[in-house]
């Protein structure tokens, strides 16, 4: 098996985490970084894993749903009503969780199979790793 990465860095937008007993509940924003592990066992015609000049979608769909957006858990209790009073404050993006490792495994769901798509199921993804600015990181890789 081959891979390579790919990263997009100094991505801004916002989280919190509802249950958590410390600021971390607090809607606050970080930097954070993506890095996509790619693999394969045949690189395509010109020896590249992903052709990094292709995968183009994967920033297109970064910019348009993180963004400068505001993640929200979608069993947080309060997002609704937040959202109908200052929905014009934000650009809200739910998901399943809103911790570095549920953003890592929330990636994965919807990149591998555009990669595996854009690819004819030659190449895959291995792992996704979130790093929130600097200091901070996870990674979701499939069983
Ligand atoms: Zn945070």
């Amino acid at each position: 098996m081959l891979t390579c990465k790919k990263s997009y860095r100094d991505i801004p937008f916002a989280h919190c985490q509802h249950r958590h007993d410390g600021h971390c509940a607090l809607i606050h924003g970080h930097n954070w970084a993506i890095t996509l592990t790619f693999a394969c066992r045949e690189t395509d015609e010109n020896g590249f894993v992903v052709d990094f000049g292709k995968v183009k979608y994967l920033k297109a769909w970064i910019d348009e749903n993180l963004d400068h957006a505001c993640l929200f858990n979608e069993d947080d209790p309060d997002k609704d009503a937040l959202l109908a009073q200052f929905g014009h404050l934000f650009k809200p993006y739910v998901l399943p969780g809103t911790s570095c490792e549920a953003i890592a495994e929330h990636i994965y769901e919807i990149f591998n199979p555009l990669v595996l798509q854009q690819t004819d199921n030659r190449a895959w993804i291995t792992e996704v790793e979130i790093e929130e600015d600097s200091k901070n990181s996870a990674a979701y890789l499939p069983a």
